[in-house]
């Protein structure tokens, strides 16, 4: 797949494509220094006559409410749409055949104060809050590129994955006593998320899926956790601590043609294990089952796991 990707201007609401390849941030920048910014990944399918960005709307409502809650500008639909597009029209100009593939974008908060400059205010103007002055000084920085559809990605859709549950650290329920967690919020501070991805991996499992401290299953680092139990199809309402899921959601919305009738629940590891089928859902991964937590089996089943794959795929 070829490499695309534009920067954005919010404020100009101007786009530019450029070369990933290239250096594009400069390093003083809040998102590489504080993951002060906010991300959207989506998935785009592609047939000789169409483009499908699944969940395009659903994507940019949360790109919305993230900037929201890091108090960043509201963003432009018509501008972030003609980026998504713009990388979209590059990807598939340089292979027609292509049939999937991802689009992250991303819009940062901008240049970091610097040192020895005016208190309070950096070279760009930006107040020691971290909020722009937009007077003349330096604005969000936007950016979309293209991301692969890799192998761990269809391994994991084919096979399903194994993971381990670990503490997510806080209580169940927490965000609205505690709104400066962002929880929520799809920020660029993914290190935490990285960091347990590691740890699954170092225990053997493919993904982790985290618990509130209270024993509350939550999420997974980069998706969202589905369960069936009968005719019911589960998960953990985002209340509880956890990011709502553009997938989960697409899920949601389709549930009644599968048979099925979705509910937000309180769950705990038990249930999971000892569910009808149980997924990670999420823009890229689409649905991969969850066929082992904790070393105990998972009940796997393949006709749904392919039906949820293609009803996300159809977008
Ligand atoms: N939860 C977290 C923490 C995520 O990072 C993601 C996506 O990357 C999800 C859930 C799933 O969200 P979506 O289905 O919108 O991709």
């Amino acid at each position: 797949m070829t490499d695309a990707l534009v920067l954005i201007d919010p404020t100009a609401s101007t786009i530019e494509p450029a070369d990933l390849a290239a250096a594009q941030l400069p390093v003083t920048d809040l998102s590489a220094h504080r993951g002060d910014g906010i991300f959207e990944t989506v998935l785009v399918t592609a047939s000789a006559s169409t483009r499908t960005v699944v969940s395009r709307e659903r994507h940019f409502a949360r790109f919305c409410a993230s900037a929201s809650a890091l108090e960043l500008p509201e963003p432009d639909p018509d501008l972030w749409d003609r980026a998504v597009e713009a990388v979209i029209a590059e990807v598939v100009a340089a292979d027609p055949s292509i049939v999937e593939f991802g689009v992250r974008y991303a819009m940062s908060r901008g240049g970091q104060p610097a040192q020895g400059r005016s208190p309070g205010v950096d070279s760009e103007g930006v107040n020691s809050t971290g909020a722009n002055s937009n007077n003349g000084g330096p604005q969000p920085r936007g950016w979309a590129f293209s991301v692969p559809v890799d192998e761990t990605i269809k391994r994991a859709r084919a096979e399903g994955v194994s993971a381990v549950s670990l503490d997510r650290g806080y209580d169940a329920y927490i965000g609205s006593k505690a709104p400066w967690l962002l929880i929520g919020a799809k920020t660029l501070s993914y290190a935490v998320n990285q960091a347990a991805n590691r740890y699954a991996k170092q225990r053997g499992a493919e993904e982790a899926l985290f618990v509130s401290h209270d024993g509350i299953v939550l999420e997974g680092p980069t998706a969202n956790i589905v369960i069936r139990r009968g005719d019911r199809l589960l998960t953990p309402s985002p209340e509880a601590g956890l990011l709502s899921g553009t997938t989960q959601r697409l899920l949601f919305d389709h549930a009644s043609a599968l048979g099925l009738q979705a509910e937000y629940a309180d769950l705990r590891l038990e249930d999971v294990k000892s569910g009808d089928g149980a997924w990670f859902v999420s823009s890229m991964r689409t649905a991969a089952a969850l066929i082992e937590l904790d070393g105990n089996p998972v009940a796997n089943d393949e006709e749904l796991t392919a039906a949820f794959q293609s009803v996300i795929k159809a977008g």
